[in-house]
């Protein structure tokens, strides 16, 4: 694993994007608001979109059955720490815990090999690195780490039940403004509590990234692998 937290700027062409989603998985049962990570991972493979979703051991220890069904849709699947706590108030072992338990889980549902990681909010910093740094298993089961260049805000619009519509347009305006990078959106919620509870129930990610991709694909915008910036 590089330990160092790269991005998507400066690697990428102008126009290309990579789509990240945080804090899943999740299902919900029906019609309506709620996560629905395997079918988002379903539309973005019926429009030829490789995405990587960074996803909570916590969840997938809940729905053990979506990481094959993200992977076997041509996704990549990623390491978002256990519970979504902040890196930086966490002493070391806790920040390797919160690692490895979440690698053991996906290792548990059928996620083989390195595997990229994010931290949640993209904290960083070199007590951080130095404490992975320390677990050759760590290091040997993932590929590198990963923030992010672009961020619409979605968990806004979940939390304030606003619309799909509105969630694609701040990123239609994001992209448009920044030209490429990596894209952060979120399928789920990993926080616990209000108003976490509250923006996971309002998800419409699914809806949004519909309206989203016809509306940057029309603009010129491609789609490539997290693997481009590797
Ligand atoms: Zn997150």
């Amino acid at each position: 694993m590089d330990t160092t937290l790269c991005f998507g700027a400066g690697r990428l062409p102008d126009r290309s994007l990579v789509l990240t989603f945080d804090d899943g998985p999740g299902a919900t049962v029906g019609m309506g608001r709620g996560p629905k990570t395997v079918e988002l991972a379903r539309y973005l493979a019926d429009e030829q979109i490789e995405a990587t979703f960074f996803m909570c051991g916590k969840h997938v220890n809940e729905h053990r059955e979506i990481p094959q069904q993200v992977l076997s849709l041509g996704h990549r699947v990623g390491n978002h720490t256990w519970s979504h706590r902040h890196l930086p108030e966490l002493d070391d072992e806790s920040i390797r815990d919160e690692m490895r338990s979440t690698r053991q889980v996906l290792g548990d549902c059928g996620v083989d090999g390195p595997i990229p990681f994010r931290p949640p909010w993209g904290e960083w910093d070199a007590r951080i690195d130095a404490a992975v740094r320390a677990d050759e298993g760590i290091l040997q089961e993932h590929t590198a780490n990963y923030g992010w260049d672009l961020d619409g805000n979605d968990w806004r619009c979940w939390w304030d039940m606003g619309s799909p519509q509105e969630c694609a347009e701040s990123y239609l305006a994001v992209a448009l403004q920044q030209g490429h990078g990596v894209v952060l959106m979120h399928d789920s919620t990993a926080d616990p509590g209000t108003p976490g509870e509250e923006m996971r129930a309002g998800n419409l990610a699914v809806e949004a990234v519909k309206l989203l991709v016809p509306m940057l694909r029309a603009e010129g915008f491609t789609f490539v692998p997290l693997s481009a910036i590797d």
